[in-house]
C-alpha cells in the first residue's frame, strides 16, 4: 500500500493545529501489535495468570517513572494510564479469562477491549482517552511476548512524525528536537495529540485522509494553517511554502492582547484543573475566560463537597489576582456523563439533558456549587465570574443568571453553544452580564454533525460562514447592550480566526495557553476597522475551506 503509492505527489487534508509550515523526512510510528490469536490455553493457569499479573505491574511501573519524568498535562495523563494498569478490577477480569482458557495474551487483549468500548460508549471526552486504554494493552501485551513496546521512532536527525494516533506516553517519549511536526489518520481537534501539540507548541494536522498510506523516508510538506499535507512536493512549492511561513516572523510579544489601534482584546485562558494555572500565567494569560469545572467531578460517584469545591476553585483563583476568572459551572451530560446527575436514559444525549438542563434538574447540585465558587471568590482577590453551559433561550438564561446573583456572585453570563441562544443574544445580554461563545459546540448543533464522530469531521469547522454569522449576531448583541462577548472554543486559538471573531464582535479569546502568544502576535496585525471587513467578507464565503482561504489570502 505505502509502496504503490511512494513518491507520488499528493495532498491530503486534515484539521491543522497551531501555526506554520514545515517540510521533512517521515518517520512512522511502528505499527501496533497484531490482536493475539485467540487458541486454547491449556498449561497451568496460576502460572499463566502470574505472567499477566507480572506484566501488568511492570507496565504499571515503567508507566509511573514516565509520569515523573514528563510534567505538565502528560504526567496527569500517564498517571491515569498507570492506574489503569493497576485497576484491580481488570487484573481480576484477565484472571477470570485465562481461567476460563484464555493465553494471558488473549486475556489482557479483551479485558482492555472492554474497557476501551466502554470509553468510547461515554463519549468524546472518554473516547479521546480510549486511545490511552489501547496504548496500555498494547505495552501489557508487549511486555508478555518479549518485543518492544509499539512507540516513537528515535532519530539523530529531524523528521515528520505520521501516526494513526498518538497516546500520551509515546509523545512523552519522543526527542521533541528532532520532531518537526506530527501527522496523524486518526483524532480530532480535541484528541490527545491535538492538545499535545498545543502545549508543546508543535505543528500538526491531525485527521488526515490518507495519512496512513504516507510511507517512512517521503517527503511531506506540512501546513497547519491550511490543515493541508502534501506529500512529494515540488522543491518550489517547499521554498514559498516555508519563505511565507519564515516571513510571518515568529516573535512572542509580550503585553496584553491588542490590536494595532490598541483596541484591547483580552487573551484569557482555558483550564481545566488549578495545576493549569501556572502554565496559563507562564504563557501570558490576563486571567482565565474558561475554567472547566467539570474535572473535579468527572469519573465520581458522588459530587464533591462544598469544603471540597471552595478549596479546588481557591487554589486557582489564588493565582489571579486581580484578574478575571470565568468559572462555568458544571457541564454535564452527553460526552461527560455522571453518574449522580438524575437523568432518564436518552436516546439521543447530545440533544438531551445536559449543560444547565442537567443541572436545573439536580439544582442541588448547582447550588453548592455555586456557594462554593462566592465562597472562593470571596477568599481571594481574583475577579470571579460565573456562566453556565448549554443555555438554549431567555428562559434559561433568567433561571441562572438569579440563582447565582442569590449566592452574591455579580457577574453572571452563559454560553452560546446553541443556535437558538446566538439567534436571541439580544435578549439573552438584557439578562446576562456576559456571554462567551463556545465554537465547539455551536458548530456541532449548526451543522447537525456530531462532534464525536471522525467521518464527519469535516463538519467540525468553526471556519463554516453557517457559525459565523451566528458569531455575528451574538457581536452585534453584545456592540448593542455594551457587554462582553467572549469566544471560548478552540476557534480562538487559530491566529487567522481570532481576528475574523474580533471582527465579528468578540471583545475577549479564551484558549490554550501555548496559542496565546501566536494569536497576540496575529492581532496585532489588524485594526479593529480591517478586522471587522475581513469578517465582513469572510462570512459571505459558500464554504469553511473557502472563508479559510479568504483570510489567509490576507
Ligand atoms: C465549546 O463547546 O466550545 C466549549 C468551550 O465547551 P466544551 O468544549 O467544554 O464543550
Ligand atoms: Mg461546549
Amino acid at each position: 500500500m505505502h509502496e504503490a503509492a511512494m513518491g507520488l505527489r499528493r495532498t491530503c487534508r486534515g484539521v491543522g493545529v497551531g501555526r506554520g509550515v514545515i517540510a521533512g523526512p517521515v518517520l512512522r510510528m511502528q505499527d501496533p501489535l497484531p490482536e493475539p490469536i485467540d487458541v486454547p490455553f491449556t498449561g497451568d493457569v496460576s502460572a499463566e495468570q502470574s505472567r499477566a499479573t507480572l506484566a501488568l505491574a511492570q507496565t504499571r511501573t515503567e508507566l509511573r517513572e514516565r509520569a515523573a519524568r514528563a510534567g505538565g498535562h502528560a504526567q496527569d495523563v500517564l498517571e491515569a494510564q498507570a492506574l489503569m494498569a493497576d485497576d484491580p478490577a481488570l487484573a481480576e477480569d484477565i484472571a477470570a479469562r485465562i481461567a476460563s482458557g484464555k493465553t494471558a495474551e488473549r486475556a489482557v487483549y479483551e479485558a482492555l477491549a472492554t474497557v476501551q468500548q466502554m470509553f468510547m460508549n461515554l463519549g468524546e471526552y472518554m473516547a479521546a482517552r480510549s486511545t490511552d486504554v489501547g496504548d496500555v494493552c498494547q505495552r501489557v501485551i508487549a511486555r508478555l511476548t518479549g518485543v518492544p513496546a509499539p512507540g516513537a521512532p528515535e532519530s539523530s536527525t529531524p523528521f515528520v512524525l505520521v501516526a494513526q494516533d498518538l497516546a500520551p506516553a509515546d509523545t512523552v517519549l519522543l526527542d521533541l528536537s528532532q520532531v518537526l511536526a506530527l501527522v496523524t489518520s486518526g483524532g480530532s481537534a480535541t484528541s490527545h495529540t491535538a492538545i499535545l501539540a498545543r502545549e508543546k507548541s508543535l505543528i500538526a494536522v491531525v485527521g488526515v485522509d490518507g495519512a496512513d498510506d504516507i510511507a517512512d523516508g517521503e517527503l511531506v510538506l506540512v501546513d497547519a494553517d491550511a490543515g493541508v499535507v502534501t506529500i512529494a512536493p515540488a522543491a518550489k512549492q517547499v521554498r514559498t511554502a516555508l519563505s511565507r511561513s519564515a516571513a510571518r516572523i515568529r516573535v512572542s510579544p509580550s503585553g496584553p492582547g491588542e490590536l494595532a489601534d490598541g483596541t484591547l482584546v483580552p487573551l484569557l485562558a482555558n483550564v481545566g484543573t488549578p495545576s493549569n494555572a501556572i502554565a496559563a500565567l507562564e504563557h501570558g494569560a490576563e486571567g482565565v475566560g474558561l475554567f472547566r469545572t467539570e474535572f473535579l467531578f468527572l469519573g465520581r460517584r458522588r459530587p464533591p463537597s462544598v469544603a471540597e469545591q471552595v478549596e479546588h476553585y481557591t487554589e486557582l483563583l489564588e493565582e489571579f489576582a486581580g484578574k478575571r476568572v470565568v468559572a462555568r459551572v458544571l457541564d454535564a451530560g452527553a460526552d461527560k456523563p455522571l453518574s449522580f446527575l438524575r437523568s432518564p436514559a436518552e436516546a439521543n444525549p447530545a440533544l438531551g439533558m445536559r449543560g444547565i438542563r442537567a443541572l436545573q434538574a439536580n439544582e442541588p447540585i448547582l447550588r453548592d456549587q455555586l456557594e462554593a465558587l462566592a465562597a472562593a471568590g470571596a477568599a481571594t482577590e481574583a475577579e470571579l465570574w460565573v456562566m453556565a453551559p448549554m443555555v438554549a433561550d431567555v428562559e434559561e438564561t433568567a433561571y441562572f443568571v438569579t440563582l447565582a446573583r442569590e449566592f452574591g456572585l455579580q457577574t453572571a453570563g452563559v454560553m452560546v453553544e446553541v443556535p437558538s441562544s446566538a439567534v436571541l443574544a439580544g435578549q439573552v445580554l438584557g439578562i446576562a452580564d456576559f456571554v462567551s461563545i463556545g465554537t465547539n459546540d455551536l458548530t456541532q448543533y449548526t451543522l447537525a454533525a456530531d462532534r464525536l464522530q471522525g467521518p464527519l469531521a469535516r463538519f467540525q469547522d468553526p471556519w463554516h460562514p453557517a457559525v459565523l454569522r451566528l458569531v455575528k449576531l451574538v457581536g452585534d448583541a453584545g456592540l448593542a447592550s455594551g457587554r462582553p462577548v467572549g469566544v471560548c472554543g478552540e476557534a480562538a486559538a487559530d491566529p487567522m480566526l481570532a481576528v475574523v471573531l474580533v471582527g465579528l464582535g468578540a471583545t475577549s479569546l479564551s484558549l490554550a495557553p501555548a496559542a496565546i502568544s501566536d494569536v497576540r502576535h496575529q492581532l496585532r496585525q489588524f485594526t479593529l476597522e480591517s478586522a471587522r471587513a475581513l469578517a465582513a467578507e469572510v462570512i459571505g464565503a459558500p464554504s469553511a475551506a473557502a472563508a479559510r482561504a479568504m483570510a489567509l489570502a490576507h
